[in-house]
């Protein structure tokens, strides 16, 4: 096992896997921009770097500073955490090149996976259903681009085969809108992401996000560790995400999950990942697969007790997986709240100083977070600020011990997203459980609207 890993990011997630490596008796190197230096768990950590300015481009995002801040503090490997480098193949390239061993798949997987025309073909190949669509990247001739929309049916989205945090998208509903889309998602695509190549899949009107989560060693063992439902979404982000998925018939998530499982195994997939599907009327259809640890991973963690962190740790010293498909059973029923600073409205980021924290607990209740009184949430990052975890025996009592735990929760001094969750946590609708990927927006939507007329 290693004796010291180097950690390459920030916040929560710093924090939460600062504390597998203490369980595991390893010892931990933080690196921090100079906005994060007075963060608790910098001081934690049995070193800590600064790797430069608070702007992430120089910083987070900084791979010369990340790898010689672990030459300088002799680390073995390096977790990248989820966002910043986590699915950067030239980063995980770097890292094994220069003699550290990267948490997370080998980089040539990370390319196909990062691809989204390739994940579809490599995922096609092994058996996973995608959503219909063209064969592969678009062709550049007109007639071809109708031919292609007409046998799919539309609405057809175009997506950017290089997109990523939900960007690079556009539905198109009619004939007459098409070639303009496609010609300005290509161009969109080449400035955002450096690769103009598009594709075109069926837009689903109505469908939920389920995702299922997978574990591979480098010795072909494969589990997955049952599903997620992440459908409560603005703006393609998550707000809260549960485990298992309700009201689906159990025998279609395991065909799902052991499908996910083979497909690891044929592109000898190493480490924790996650295949995203969207679902609509019994069926499932991969849209892409993400090759790294997950925001919403604690959910996993509560139903399945098993800590992935330390997995993915023991995955990336070469030990063989402790555990086989029969061993995975699920118990009860988890549901975590993505708490942000930002208003609860109308959504603008809002940093600034916690005056006061005091953070929840009791039976089946888990914060994730780096936030303490005094800490100051700084505008140069991401505005979630930690994780509300839920457990219960059955998702009702989940609901309850929820609805509880967002009550004790104090945060002063900026304003959070906790009365969104609190009104959330009593819809009628998502009580019953279920809801698509549309319904926060409709609902804020119909909110909107109300207090306007009212
Ligand atoms: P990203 O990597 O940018 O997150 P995804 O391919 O995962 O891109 O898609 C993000 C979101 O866009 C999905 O969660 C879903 O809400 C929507 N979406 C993507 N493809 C489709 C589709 N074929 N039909 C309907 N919605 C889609």
């Amino acid at each position: 096992m290693f004796e010291k890993i180097l950690i390459a990011n920030r916040g929560e997630i710093a924090l939460r896997i600062q504390r597998a490596c203490r369980e595991m008796g390893i010892k931990t190197v933080v690196v921090h921009s100079e906005a994060d230096t007075e963060a608790k768990y910098v001081k934690l950590a049995d070193e800590s770097v600064c790797i430069g300015p608070a702007a992430s481009a120089q910083s987070y995002l900084n791979i010369p500073a990340i790898i010689s801040a672990a030459e300088v503090a002799d680390a073995e490997a390096i977790h990248p955490g989820y966002g910043f480098l986590s699915e950067n193949a030239d980063f995980a390239e770097k890292v094994e090149k220069s003699g550290f061993v990267f948490i997370g798949p080998r980089p040539e997987t990370i390319r196909l996976m990062g691809d989204k025309v390739s994940a579809k073909e490599a995922m096609k190949a092994a058996g996973v259903p995608c959503v219909p669509g063209s064969d592969g990247a678009l062709p550049e001739e007109p007639k071809e681009i109708i031919r292609v929309a007409r046998a799919i049916g539309y609405p057809v989205i175009i997506k950017a085969a290089g997109g990523g945090g939900g960007r690079g998208m556009r539905v198109v509903h009619t004939e007459a809108a098409l070639l303009n889309a496609v010609s300005m998602t290509r161009s969109e695509a080449q400035a955002a992401f450096g690769n103009p190549m598009v594709y075109m899949e069926k837009f689903l009107e109505n469908p939920r996000h389920i995702e299922f989560q997978v574990l591979a060693d480098s010795h072909k063992n494969v589990v997955w560790l049952g599903e997620r439902d992440c459908s409560m979404q603005r703006r393609h982000q998550k707000i809260i995400e549960e485990a298992p998925a309700p009201n689906i018939p159990r025998r279609h998530i395991t065909r799902i999950g052991d499908r996910c499982a083979e497909a690891c195994r044929k592109i000898a997939y190493r480490g924790a990942g996650t295949f995203e599907f969207l679902y609509e009327n019994g069926e499932f259809y991969f849209i892409e697969m993400n090759t790294r640890l997950q925001v919403e991973h604690p959910v996993t963690e509560f139903i399945t007790g098993i800590d992935l962190v330390q997995q993915q740790i023991r995955i990336a010293a070469g030990e063989k997986l402790g555990l086989r498909q029969r061993d995975i059973t699920l118990k009860g029923h988890a549901i975590e709240c993505r708490i942000n600073a930002e208003d609860p409205f109308k959504f603008t980021p809002a940093p600034g100083r916690i005056a006061s924290y005091h953070p929840p607990g009791g039976p089946g209740i888990r914060v994730d977070s780096h936030a303490y009184s005094g800490y100051n949430v700084s505008p140069h990052y991401d505005s979630m600020i930690g994780k509300l975890i839920a457990y219960g025996d059955t998702r009702d009592q989940a609901i309850r011990r929820m609805r509880i735990a967002l009550s004790e929760m104090v945060i002063e001094g900026i304003k959070t997203n906790i009365p969104l969750h609190q009104e959330l946590l009593h819809d009628h609708l998502f009580i019953k459980g279920g809801t698509s990927i549309h319904y926060l927006e409709h609902k804020l939507a119909a909110r909107d609207e109300a207090a306007k007329g009212g």
